[in-house]
Order: C-alpha cells, then structure tokens, then sequence
C-alpha cells in the first residue's frame, strides 16, 4: 500500500501547504481521503490523474475536507471529460452539503448531470463498510461540522492505515488506529489543548496504547510547524505535500 500526501495543511494554509488529501494506492485500489479545496492543484503539482480515482472518503464536512469536490467534479465534467464510476464517502448529508456548496460557489452548475455514474453513501458510527477492496469503519469524534465527524479505519491489501481526522482528544481515536501499520493524525498545536483540536503534547502519552506501527502527525497549525523539529519520536514521521510512504 503507498500513501501520498497532496496536502496536509490546516484549514488556513498554514506553512504554505494544502488543504487536507491523502491518495491511497493497494495492488486493486485507490481511493481518497479527504478532498479539500485545493485537491486539483495538489493533483496537478504532483502529475496524478483524477480520472483514476474511484472512490473519494471523506471523514467530516467541513471546507478544508470536502470543498475540493466541487471543482473536482466541475473538472471531471468540463476539463477531464471523466466517464469512469466515481463513489463519495461520507457522514450523514454529504451529498446535500456538496450540492450546497457547488450552487453557492458555481451556481446552476449542479443542474447539468455529470457524463460519468456519481454515487454517494453515507457512513454510520462504528458500522464496517466495503467500498471495492477497501474497507472503511468510522469512529465518532469531537469536532462540530453540522453533522457527524469521524476518525476512518481503513483495511486494503493485509494493511491498516488509519486517520483521525480533526478532533480533540477522545477514546474512540484509540479504536480508530489500534495496531494500525499507519494512524495519520491531525496535530494542530504543539501543546496545549485547543478545543476539538490535539496537540503533540495531547497526542503523546497515547501512543504507546494505540500501538500503531508508524504515526504520522499532519493538519499543523504555524506554532507546530515552528516547533516540529522538537518532536523526536522513532514512531513518527511528519507530513509534508508531496511525502511518498510505503506500507
Ligand atoms: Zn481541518
Ligand atoms: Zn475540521
């Protein structure tokens, strides 16, 4: 399984980075997680190709992991003439809020079908869905986005590969990455509790339950970006656009 990650920065931009999306290829896979708004240019900047991505998950609605959809579907529509099938993951509601936002942002673009078969399903807390090969079971967690967020465990090709999504702490985040060969987690500050947010320093005394193989920290605010040199941990790598990681 390779992961590579087109963006992992904040909501804000935050070190020049992207907005979060993270491509997942198994041996007969690939899939998405997350679509923030600027998915395309991390797309592009890395030679990858929309059209080859079947499956898109999202782990909760809020802009910087879901906005990316509407440009990628107005794309597939108009610029990458996609016919392939295309599956959206996601909470409760996902396709009414995309629907929302692409009126919002491109309005009467929504009224037009696309050319390619478009479905959508919706995730239940701790409920273990196949998509294909790859099996997604979301965990609840603390992070209000009008509908609920969660911490996606996923299982392609033998491998775990888990993500946190954005939340505080909470024990379900356990579950979510036990034992994972990769927990990718959102580290917004270095320490300190920011409300539905973590830190390093929250995220740490954890890890050694969680017991996954490798941690990934990501979703960094600038006071974790400044102080990343500091966490010194063999577990755990830190994210940048562009990162290529084989599991
Ligand atoms: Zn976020
Ligand atoms: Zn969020």
């Amino acid at each position: 399984m390779r992961l590579t990650v087109v963006g992992c920065g904040d909501a804000f931009g935050s070190g020049g980075r992207l907005q979060t999306c993270y491509l997942v290829e198994a041996a007969d896979t690939r899939f998405l997680i997350d679509c923030g708004a600027s998915a395309l240019i991390g797309f592009s900047r890395l030679g990858l190709d929309p059209n080859t991505v079947p499956t898109i998950f999202i782990s909760h609605l809020h802009g910087d992991h879901y906005a990316g959809l509407v440009w990628w579907l107005l794309h597939a529509k108009h610029v990458a003439k996609r016919t392939a099938p295309l599956t959206v993951v996601g909470p409760a509601g996902v396709e009414a809020r995309l629907k929302a936002a692409a009126e919002a942002l491109f309005p009467g673009s929504t009224t037009v079908p696309p050319r390619h078969e478009l479905r959508f399903l919706e995730l239940a807390r701790e409920v273990r869905l196949r998509v294909g090969s790859v099996a997604v079971t979301p965990f609840e967690v603390s992070h209000p986005s009008g509908a609920p967020s969660y911490a996606l465990r996923f299982e392609a090709e033998g491998k775990v590969l888990s993500f946190t999504g954005d939340s505080e702490w909470v024990e379900s985040l356990v579950l979510a990455g036990q034992g994972a060969d990769l927990y990718v987690m959102e580290c917004y500050q270095f320490e300190g509790g920011q409300r539905y947010h973590m830190s390093w320093s929250t995220i740490r005394p954890h890890l050694a339950r969680i017991a996954s193989k490798r941690v990934m920290l990501t979703h960094m605010a600038e006071a974790m970006l400044a102080r990343r040199g500091e966490v010194v941990d063999p577990r755990v790598v830190l994210a940048e656009d562009g990162l290529v990681l084989d599991l």
